[in-house]
């Protein structure tokens, strides 16, 4: 799971360039990391930082999705007794008990 990056060829003759070339795409990743953060409460922040900026690990990545998910809110209760059970992250989630 990454940050999609724009890779618009357009007006630019090496097609798989994003206009700017790579220092101004890696400039608008972080500035959309950034912007996703504002609304990240403290201690989930390194976290959710880390998955966002691509760092390897699916725990950190469904557990940071799933606390997305509840709005960062009462995480672990909502977490826990979260009943979409639809979800393709419903069985790996995090908090749970074992007798969901
Ligand atoms: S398992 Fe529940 S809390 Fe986690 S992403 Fe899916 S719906 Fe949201």
């Amino acid at each position: 799971m990454g940050i999609e990056m724009e890779n618009s060829a357009e007006g630019h003759s090496d097609g798989d360039q994003a206009p700017g070339g790579p220092a101004r795409a890696s400039y608008r990743a972080r500035t959309e990391v950034e912007a996703f953060m504002v609304g990240v409460p403290v201690k989930f922040a390194a976290t959710y930082r880390r998955t966002m900026e691509g760092a390897p690990g699916l725990r950190n990545a469904v557990n940071s999705k799933c606390r997305e998910c509840v709005n960062f809110e009462d995480t672990v209760n909502r977490v826990r007794n979260c009943t979409a059970k639809r979800c393709a992250l419903w069985s790996y989630r995090p908090y749970q008990t074992g007798d969901a």
